[in-house]
């Protein structure tokens, strides 16, 4: 359900910018999804799908724009690609890594009529 409210949560934001404004119709939303965040693309089409009936995103193309996860270590310094948010460092293994990128979860941009 995470998916669900992402989805709902983001034609809000799309609504409240129409009303902002004035446009009427989207016709691409591009989204930012970390590989950390835990957001199924497939998951999160659907719900947008779903959620953006009768809003001015009806029937727009979802773009999903992939962040790659990447952390830092707090023992050794370094910044390495993370695939889960439980990744221990690579170098040093001596603790999971800090997360620095890859949660995010956000409309970026849309292009509107
Ligand atoms: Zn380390």
């Amino acid at each position: 359900m995470h998916e669900l409210s992402l989805a709902e949560s983001a034609i809000a934001l799309i609504e409240d910018a129409g009303r902002r404004e004035s446009f009427h119709r989207v016709r691409v939303v591009r989204m930012e999804i970390g590989a950390l965040s835990c957001v199924e693309p497939e998951a999160l089409r659907f719900a947008f799908e779903s959620a953006s009936h009768g809003s001015c995103a009806e029937g727009a193309r979802l773009d999903i724009l992939p962040i790659p996860g990447e952390g830092e270590c707090a023992a050794c310094g370094i910044r390495a690609e993370m695939e889960t948010a439980y990744d221990l460092c690579p170098q040093c293994e001596s603790r999971p890594l800090k997360v620095v990128r890859g949660t995010e979860m956000r409309v970026k941009d849309l292009d509107v009529e």
